[in-house]
């Protein structure tokens, strides 16, 4: 029996319905948090397969995070049949834009296996370019850069608009930024869509193959597309513009990045036959957070008047507490999870500890740990997306397949052994003429007067230093691995002595950063000894273990039971029954990290006032995260740089209005010991167990 009656849509109101159903042209869904939107999303999928023949395979789901896709093709699945849902594509935009570029590869110049740059490897291209290491610089000429790619600027384009000297100076390095990822073979993040936009718009042949293929397509958080997204949207549906969009513009938090919510008043303008449903049902969360939420965003002014109402009851109070030091904040928090957990028969994972800054998570881990409560985190950085650990393994990967360019360069430059962009350009030249990987072009070319000899010399070391561990490792000339074979581990340990990983690390990083890199390392190290050990697994079968490990670990997983600790940005589209927001201080949110750039003082308090406005729709994403309870702390005084400093309530605590807040102080807790407070914790548990 299927999970669903037959007739579909169900579960749906009747607007929510009528949003579903609607063929006859684009449609977007303009509404508040919690009304539904991904649900309708999520329902006309399945409503697109089993009741209107198309394929699985002519639908495209689009959407922002990793998370949020995963989410949703659970949602489908338990909607319709596996073989309904066959080849349908639910992924981010950038995941859609690498697997486009990678059919798409020879248009655009790159070969299938081009390579991903994350923006560390990006911040190291601007560097050598910059020739600084002023990292505010950097940061802020790759921001310039992203946020022209996402504009869709061009490096001549970018020269034009230049208003000054420094914005002249970030759009030369643009220029050469783009000539570099092309001898790399790679793209950024930003290409992922830009580049696919760019062609898609440019190449009519592509352009007809893409549409006749998307047959539906759908957009949720449409409210945090840039121009890239949206020319990609516009390209991907041309004039038949069979889409759906779901949005909501008090959401937008993404403006930093590029973002524009005018996206959403722009195609009521491009689409004169757009219908626009609005749904004001809010079933996610009681009364009380949702007065509470409405509020503070009514202090924003807005494009569409929206207004959201829910009968899941008033339900308690939201909670205040102001706590004395951030130590102090978790360590509360911590032990009122556990609390509440056995006082609401909860499970771990109903929580949620939402945070401005990634910094906050830090001590928050340390008090969840120091209670043994389970926890997971998002919008962090996996293990195998550290630098340092695709560093090592790149060269494993390089080792046991030499046709991985990606990898070669990663190696090859990291650390840095004295051959320049101009050689590995030089190379890349050569190896695409010679249809040779980097690798093999690098013994040819020695042939050749391409390079000269002092170019040529560390190139031929560092050819030279991987062929001798690939024969230790037991490949000869063919595929085969020799019964001569030296085990894994100590290979391993020999290439890290003879790259000499660890010194590079302390002389490009501060002493505390090169610390940690360098643990990882180790532990990575550790890891994959065992694993070749208790496997007994040869250098090249363990590699590929890796890439499966890796892939596992970025794919599906199911949802432990734990608390969740997030980024307020990485929450997004998320519900959790109880939610603490914590940090919610002057300074920390809105935060007020990035100084104003000193120039036009009524220009830099224009941009102060849509900072705050940003950082408003942040704090009501958050509150529109909890379903039951919300609780929000702020401390009186926070660490910074080993130096306390003294914080107010933000703002947004007055304006979620008072009648509908319990201000407690917790009086109990600030005065105990962390001693004090694990006894006091074991009672708790106590009560709770009987
Ligand atoms: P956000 O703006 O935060 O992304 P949203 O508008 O996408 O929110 P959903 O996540 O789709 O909202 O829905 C919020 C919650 O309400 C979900 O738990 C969903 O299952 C539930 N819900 C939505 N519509 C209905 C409905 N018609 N009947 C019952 N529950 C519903
Ligand atoms: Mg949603």
């Amino acid at each position: 029996v299927s999970p669903v009656g037959h007739t579909l849509p169900s579960n749906l109101n009747a607007v929510q319905r009528e949003a579903v159903l609607y063929l006859s042209g684009p449609c977007l869904v303009l509404a508040g948090a919690g009304s539904g939107k991904t649900r309708v999303i999520t329902q006309k999928m399945a409503y697109l397969l089993r009741e209107c023949g198309y394929m699985g395979r002519q639908i495209v789901a689009l959407t922002f995070t990793n998370k949020a896709a995963r989410e949703m093709g659970e949602r489908v699945k338990t909607l319709v049949d596996a073989k309904l849902a066959k080849g349908l594509i639910i992924s981010t935009f950038h995941s859609l834009g690498v697997r486009f570029l990678r059919e798409e590869a020879a248009h655009v110049g790159l070969k299938p296996q081009f390579s991903i740059l994350d923006s560390t490897d990006a911040l190291a291209i601007i560097q050598e370019m910059l020739a600084t290491t002023d990292k505010a610089r950097l940061r802020a000429v790759q921001q310039t850069i992203s946020l022209w790619k996402n504009a869709l600027m061009d490096p001549d384009a970018a020269d034009r608009a230049a208003a000054t000297p420094s914005e002249a100076e970030a759009a030369k390095i643009y220029r050469n930024y783009n000539a570099t990822l092309e001898a790399y073979q790679s793209v950024d993040f930003d290409d992922l869509i830009r580049l696919p936009a760019l062609l898609l718009q440019s190449n009519q042949a592509v352009r007809e193959r893409w549409q006749a293929r998307v047959q539906y397509l759908l957009v949720d958080e449409y409210q945090d597309t840039n121009e890239c997204q949206y020319r990609l949207v516009q390209m991907l549906t041309g004039s038949r513009a069979m889409f759906t969009a779901v949005g909501d513009d008090d959401q937008a938090i993404y403006a930093w990045r590029g973002a524009t919510v005018e996206n959403l008043a722009k195609l009521t303008t491009d689409y004169e036959n757009l219908k626009i449903v609005k749904l004001e049902q809010n079933y996610r969360s009681v009364q009380r957070i949702l007065s509470a939420a409405n509020a503070v965003i009514s202090k924003n002014p807005n494009l569409f008047g929206k207004k959201l109402w829910s009968d899941l009851g008033v339900g308690e109070p939201i909670q205040v507490s102001a706590m004395d030091t951030d130590e102090v904040e978790a360590e509360s928090i911590a032990i009122r999870i556990s609390a509440e957990r056995f006082e609401r028969k909860a499970q771990w994972k109903d929580f949620a500890v939402l945070y401005r800054s990634n910094q906050q998570a830090r001590v928050m881990e340390q008090a969840l740990r120091n209670l043994r409560i389970p926890y997971t985190i998002s919008g962090g950085q996996s293990f195998f997306d550290k630098a340092e650990i695709r560093d090592v393994l790149a060269y494993l990967r390089l080792i046991s397949n030499d046709d991985d360019d990606p990898a070669f360069i990663r190696a090859v430059t990291t650390p840095r052994r004295g051959i320049g962009q101009v050689t590995l350009q030089t190379l890349g030249q050569f190896a695409a003429e010679r249809q040779l990987s980097l690798f093999a072009a690098l013994f040819e070319i020695g042939q050749t007067e391409r390079l000269p000899a002092k170019q040529l010399e560390p190139l031929k070391v560092f050819g030279a230093f991987i062929q001798r561990i690939q024969e230790r490792a037991g490949r000869r000339h063919s595929q085969q691995v020799a019964a001569s074979a030296e085990p894994a581990g100590a290979i391993l340990d020999d290439l890290l002595g003879a790259i000499q990983y660890e010194r590079y690390l302390y002389d490009t990083l501060e002493e505390r950063a090169a610390q940690s890199r360098w643990q990882n390392v180790l532990e990575l190290l550790g890891w994959l000894k065992r694993k070749a050990d208790e496997d007994e697994l040869n250098l090249f079968e363990l590699v590929q273990h890796v890439a499966l490990v890796t892939m596992l670990e970025r794919g599906d997983d199911d949802e432990p039971d734990a608390v969740k600790l997030s980024t307020l940005h990485a929450s997004k589209g998320l519900e959790y029954p109880h939610v603490f927001l914590i940090g919610v201080e002057e300074g920390l949110l809105p935060h007020m990290g990035r100084d104003e750039e000193d120039g036009d003082p009524a220009k830099a308090a224009e941009s102060l006032a849509a900072r705050i406005q940003e950082e408003r729709r942040l704090m009501y994403v958050g509150i529109t995260r909890a379903q039951r309870t919300l609780h929000l702390t702020w401390c009186k005084k926070r660490r910074r740089a080993r130096e306390d400093i003294v914080r107010e309530p933000s703002r947004f605590i007055d304006e979620m209005g008072l009648s509908a807040i319990k201000m407690q102080e917790d009086p109990e807790l600030q005065s105990l010991s962390p001693k004090q407070r694990l006894g006091m914790l074991k009672a708790l548990l106590n009560k709770g167990a009987t």
